[in-house]
């Protein structure tokens, strides 16, 4: 046995332990600095994806690897039976950055849209009774992989293979008004979607939808959800993407970006729902991590300053105004540095192959090209990623 372990490299041995459930690139990362990724052979790469924007400082910052590693040396879980500073200071950070009140920690997106889907269902169990359970979530949409947040997600090619889903979820058309005010019965209680579906293909809503979402769910005392766990901690340019469209939901998540590339995620919520979930009703062996803290601590010092989310604002707008220059580029969508790219006749996944033999890591969704750099990407390898780009988009 001893031989085969020492045989096998890296891809054989994912091939023959880790269950199929990724279609891979074929490279095995090793190391990284900023905005760019090294190979097992010692190739670069300018990184476009930063984990599906999960790592927003790139690769190992140094005064995130720093926080992170004092914490790890100094108490690195205890359980959500005892307090810890590190929790309590982030906590405190994030309230004040999202301006919500409190918060439940967790360890993923899907996780934190857990905990909203059930915030929402006893917040109107607690005011109204049974009857009232239903979740209105938008066509397109994503909401994670596990079964309940399958169910929620809007797209028909996840609704397979796993039945029975989770009841009690009704799919409104985006941006169409009659649809949502036609389904927004007494038997609903949140109303949740992303301000830009992201794996949706980087579709921003309208702004007189959104307006929509919050009127006749005020109306009705129906909770708005936003499933920010993409586009969330200056994304868009803004520390959450409501800021862009003036909005506040009563229950916001994040995760992706929030910890710099340790698993973390938050569930939101205002003065509203700050009171719903008590002792017993809901828990995380894992959450509010102080690792995991200490990262997002480091996080927050930046994507929280006005000056920082103004400069992610400036490199998300010459980004686009680089790409509208490309012949083979169709359209641009997106806010700050989450962009899609609709091409006009090459293949997404074809260009994605081609740039990562040109040094170059992007993403895709849907048909399109995705793009989720770094926030601190330098203007530098912006340029060089977009010349890559360009030339493969010839
Ligand atoms: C990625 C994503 C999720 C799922 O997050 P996980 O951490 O993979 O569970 C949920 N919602 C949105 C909008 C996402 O982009």
């Amino acid at each position: 046995m001893q031989a085969e372990r020492t045989d096998m490299n890296t891809i054989d041995k994912f091939n023959s332990h880790i269950m199929g459930s990724y279609g891979r690139l074929n490279v095995v990362l090793d190391k990284g600095e900023d905005d760019k990724a090294v190979d097992e052979n010692g190739k670069t790469y300018i990184d476009f994806g930063s984990g599906i924007g999960t790592n927003s400082l790139g690769y190992c910052n140094k005064e995130w690897a720093d926080a992170v590693c004092e914490q790890v040396r100094s108490i690195q879980h205890t359980s959500n039976y005892y307090y810890t500073k590190v929790q309590a200071e982030f906590a405190e950070r994030l309230s004040e950055a999202a301006g919500m009140k409190n918060m439940f920690l967790c360890n993923s997106g899907a996780e934190a849209n857990e905990c909203a889907i059930k915030i929402a269902r006893k917040y109107s169990f607690d005011k109204y009774g049974k009857g009232r359970h239903n979740i209105i979530t938008l066509v397109n949409s994503f909401h994670g992989r596990t079964l309940c947040t399958l169910s929620a997600t809007g797209q028909d090619v996840f609704h397979n293979y796993f039945f029975p889903f989770v009841d009690g979820f009704i799919n409104v058309e985006a941006n169409n008004i009659e649809d949502l005010k036609a389904k927004l019965d007494d038997t609903v209680c949140a109303v949740m979607f992303e301000y830009i579906q992201g794996e949706g293909g980087v579709v921003p809503l309208r702004q007189k939808f959104v307006d929509a979402i919050f009127e006749l769910c005020a109306e009705r005392d129906v909770l708005t959800i936003s499933d920010e766990v993409q586009t969330g901690v200056g994304r868009t340019g803004k520390f959450l993407a409501g800021d862009n469209f003036g909005k506040k939901a009563d229950i916001i998540t994040l995760a992706k970006g929030i910890a710099g590339g340790i698993p973390m995620g938050a569930c939101l919520s205002g003065d509203k729902c700050a009171g719903v979930l008590t002792p017993g009703t809901h828990g995380s062996t894992f959450g509010g991590n102080p690792i995991a803290c200490a990262g997002a601590i480091e996080v927050l010092k930046k994507a929280a300053d006005p000056i920082f989310l103004s400069q992610v604002a400036d490199k998300g707008r010459y980004i686009a105004e680089k790409l509208k220059e490309i012949p083979e580029v169709e359209s641009v969508t997106g806010m700050g540095l989450m962009i899609g790219i609709k091409l006009k006749t090459k293949n997404a996944k074809d260009i994605l192959n081609a740039a990562l033999e040109h040094g170059l890591l992007i993403l895709t969704a849907k048909e399109k090209l995705r793009l989720l750099p770094p926030l601190t990407i330098s203007y530098e390898d912006i340029d060089r990623g977009l010349e890559i780009l360009a030339e493969l988009l010839k």
